[in-house]
């Protein structure tokens, strides 16, 4: 389980996060909704161990990794693969870092993701779509239990999104990562998540914790329901409750 527990960062007098506190339990998919600019982030930055938070501490299974790198898998907002490597050594690259390497698995996940004609290719060859989702099969290879990934399909196009929301979630379910997703998107966390916690506007704090109550396996039908469209409402409800 990741937890964070009253985590407060700013930069300079730009007080961000305040007291943040939320858990990711194990195989759990939690989402994290917040507007643009309210820390997302930089939440996802001190969960890497990139950054350090001013206060407050964040545990991975009750070991403190506060400012600390290497437990978490990561796929950052651009999918930062290496131009000059090929796509199967971009995502061997997780596993090399940590001295193992599975080239048989890796070029098995790749195939099953449609990628199996670009093994060896170069991620200029690639459209913004495989690149993510290349970059996705790197962190899902990496040996962490968690997984973070910052707005992942944020730059893709309506009919490409859903594609990979839908491929993700097909993905995820057979493996027993946890999922920490950052997003902006209401209908995103709504479809894809065990959990959404949402971040109020600056200084963000956790103004809600909504579980989200839809079975799996999931498919694209429950966007279009009655109960998800009410369940948006009463988010949008929450999100606004900030504007007053
Ligand atoms: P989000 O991901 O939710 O859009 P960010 O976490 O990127 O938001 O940014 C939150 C706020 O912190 C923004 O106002 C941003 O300008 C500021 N910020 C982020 N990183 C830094 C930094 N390294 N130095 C100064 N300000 C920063
Ligand atoms: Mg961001």
């Amino acid at each position: 389980m990741l937890e964070l527990r009253q985590v407060s960062k700013s930069f300079g007098d730009k007080h961000v996060l305040k007291e943040i506190s939320m858990q990711v339990e194990d195989g759990e998919l939690v989402s994290l909704i917040g507007p643009s600019g309210s820390g997302k982030s930089t939440l996802f930055s001190l969960v890497g161990g990139l950054l350090t938070p001013d206060s407050g501490d964040i545990y991975l299974n009750e070991e403190q990794i506060t400012n600390k790198s290497g437990f978490i898998s990561y796929m950052p907002q651009q999918a930062s693969l290496f131009p000059w490597r090929t796509i199967l050594d971009n995502v061997l690259l997780g596993q090399e870092l940590q001295g193992e390497k599975d080239a048989e698995r890796a070029i098995a996940m790749l195939e099953k993701a449609g990628l199996g004609d670009v093994v060896h290719a170069y991620p200029h060859e690639l459209s913004g779509g495989m690149m993510q989702r290349a970059a996705f099969i790197r962190a899902l290879l990496s040996p962490q239990s968690i997984m973070c990934l910052d707005e992942p399909f944020s730059a893709l196009d309506e009919f490409t999104r859903l594609d990979m929301q839908k491929w993700l979630l097909s993905i995820w379910e057979e493996h027993d990562q946890s999922i920490l997703f950052i997003t902006h998107s209401i209908d995103e966390a709504l479809f894809l998540s065990d959990k959404i916690v949402i971040l109020s506007a600056n200084p963000a704090e956790v103004k809600e914790v909504v579980n989200v109550p839809f079975a799996r396996p999931r498919d694209e039908e429950i966007l279009l329901t009655s109960e998800f469209l009410q369940w948006k409402k009463d988010i949008i409800k929450i999100i606004q409750g900030d504007m007053h």
